[in-house]
């Protein structure tokens, strides 16, 4: 590829509305542009990092036996209605109509329309099992679409889905596609643990997430010293050791004026958080009617609600809702700074850290006052102890062995076993051998596709750009031609070089721009190519041509003759 005949599109500057390190390089090296809140248009140097990204994961999937279908974009309602997950997946699921009045939705994900398939195309049970693949655009109204292609509204995702007559031979799936998984993930150059995880919206009963490691990770992920429990912090469970204190002095009222937060409150009462009551109020599951009660969560002043853990407590809305501040009011006769259990005439869930305190103060339900010298059973009768909170750094592993450590991951894969809740809801059966019709397992995987890209560039880069996986660089060799237009030797030498590379199939950007050379090198080291190669004058006169390495910055000079070979050595290694 000839610069001047490319569409190369690079920025000097940073450009100010990108938060992470990925997002400015991904916007200055020219490889997306957003048109829209978390939509983006791949140019094309962006376009053919992606290739490779799908050329890796094609390639791995096939090798796993799935086999590639194309599903499409826009979906019929009724499907959404059959599944149940119409109403239940909230207002990420984009929604539209057509000219006469029938309704669609943009696909977040395929498992509706692939069961669709499925019940209409495998007849027997011979067919099993089936692992069908796509990777396909999907659109998510995101609350927060950030950070680039990390959280996109629209983006691109490699998403499988398996059938199978019995619950081993789903299992038997699920660890292939874990394994193919770990192969795309190492190929692709990234340093990822697969970690424990929830099934969200997508349903089912286990699985597991690949997370890169990476600051700019959204998650949370918590591995153990001790053993290979590896987690993400929604599903980590926590186990608490100490004792509860002797109940001391009897519980009495302080006035904690203008105090809102737990800190505030610990401050004028002089006390630590950790010896003050948080109190939160949720919202529980809806009945019929859509009511709910109201239901008190408790913790630990210092430490944090783990919403996704909370939201599985029986009876509690799921997602976790959070009451609002009237209804608080109305229900507490207090605002939510001043809240506390003592008196509180709804359910209250303790948890389990939060249950081994003792002589503790807590919100008196009425503005401007706490109570001190709290305890549970003498002054709170009624409660529930439950898993309530976030597992923190140095917190004993859920399996008994060893100590926790917390890091940022971002999530660029997931596997789940579904079991049977879309074949069952959908009626996708086959005959088993007594001709009884039964509802098949399934299981699916998906793959951020645009995100790995976001991902790899928060784990290779430096401070001139980015430095491309082996497996992703969008050109293997940029070649710079210095002053071509001064001097005819340089510009033969480079146009020689160019047809010769690329006659062996390698990828070339041959700069041909005549421009500064310290801009044609900021623009190579910036869009990560590996392998430069500068043609100026002067080396040329003594039959050499100068190399740099992007990764170390390492330069050498190599005859021109021995030039072709040295990069094809390069290549391979
Ligand atoms: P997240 O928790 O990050 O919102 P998810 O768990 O909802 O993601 P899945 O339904 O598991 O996502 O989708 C499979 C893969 O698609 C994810 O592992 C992730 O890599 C990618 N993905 C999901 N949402 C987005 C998004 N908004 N932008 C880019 N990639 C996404
Ligand atoms: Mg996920």
């Amino acid at each position: 590829m000839r610069t001047s005949r490319y569409l190369l599109s690079t920025l000097k500057e940073n450009p100010t509305e990108a938060a992470v390190i990925s997002h400015r390089l991904m916007l200055r090296a020219g490889l997306i542009r957003q048109i829209a809140s978390g939509i983006y248009t791949w140019l094309p140097t962006g376009l053919r990092v992606l290739h490779k990204v799908e050329r890796i994961v094609r390639e791995e999937m096939n090798r796993a036996g799935a086999i590639e279908v194309s599903m499409p974009v826009v979906q019929p309602s009724e499907l959404w209605k059959e599944s149940g997950r119409y109403d239940k997946y909230g207002p990420e699921l984009c929604r539209l109509k057509d000219r006469k009045q029938n309704e669609f939705v943009l696909g977040p994900t395929h498992e509706e329309v692939i069961t669709a398939i499925a019940r209409r195309e495998i007849k027997s049970a011979r067919q099993l099992p089936l692992n069908l693949y796509q990777i396909q655009t999907k659109f998510r109204d995101e609350i927060r679409p950030r950070f680039g292609v990390m959280r996109g509204r629209e983006f691109l995702m490699k998403d499988a889905y398996s059938f199978h007559i019995d619950h081993a031979s789903l299992e038997q799936t699920y660890q292939d596609m874990y394994d193919a998984y770990s192969r795309i993930f190492t190929r692709l150059g990234l340093d990822f643990r697969p970690v424990e995880a929830d099934t969200g919206a997508i349903g089912g009963n286990h699985s597991h997430e690949f997370q890169v490691l990476a600051d700019a990770g959204e998650d949370t992920i918590v591995f153990s010293d001790g053993s290979d429990y590896a987690a993400n912090i929604e599903m980590a469970e926590t186990i608490e050791v100490g004792e509860r204190p002797a109940v001391g002095a009897a519980c009495s009222k302080a006035a904690t004026p203008g105090c809102h937060t737990v800190d505030e409150a610990a401050q004028a009462l002089g006390l630590d958080a950790n010896q003050v009551l948080k109190s939160l109020i949720v919202r529980g599951e809806r009945d019929e009617n859509g009511k709910y009660e109201l239901i008190m969560c408790c913790l630990k002043g210092n430490q944090e609600l783990n919403e996704v853990k909370a939201g599985k407590v029986k009876g509690l809305s799921n997602p976790l809702e959070f009451a609002t501040d009237e209804e608080i009011s109305a229900f507490c006769g207090s605002h939510p700074g001043s809240l506390g259990p003592v008196g509180f005439k709804g359910r209250i869930l303790v948890d389990r850290a939060a249950d081994k305190m003792g002589n503790f103060a807590c919100g008196a339900n009425e503005d401007g006052y706490h109570l001190i010298n709290v305890n549970w059973d003498r002054d709170v009768p009624h409660y529930e102890v439950c898993d309530l909170r976030n597992v923190e750094e140095g917190d004993l592993s859920p399996d008994g062995k060893g100590h926790l450590h917390l890091r940022k991951g971002i999530e660029v894969g997931q596997v789940f076993m579904l079991g049977t809740k879309y074949s069952q809801a959908m009626n996708a059966v086959v005959m088993d051998e007594n001709g009884k019709s039964i509802p098949m397992e399934m299981g699916c995987y998906g793959i951020g596709v645009t995100r790995v890209i976001a991902a790899a560039i928060e784990q290779h880069h430096d401070e001139r750009g980015i430095i491309w996986p082996k497996s992703m660089t969008p050109f293997d060799v940029s070649i710079i031609a210095i002053k071509p237009g001064r001097c005819p030797a340089v510009h033969q030498a480079a146009e020689d070089l160019y047809a010769k590379l690329e006659a062996l199939g390698i990828e070339v950007l041959y700069d041909d721009r005549d421009e500064r050379p310290g801009v044609m090198f900021a623009d190579a080291e910036l869009i990560g190519i590996p392998h430069i190669i500068t043609i100026g004058e002067k080396s040329l006169a003594n039959g050499e041509l100068e190399y740099k390495d992007r990764r170390t910055g390492i330069k050498e000079n190599v005859a021109i003759a021995d030039m072709v070979a040295f990069i094809q050595q390069k290549l391979q290694a």
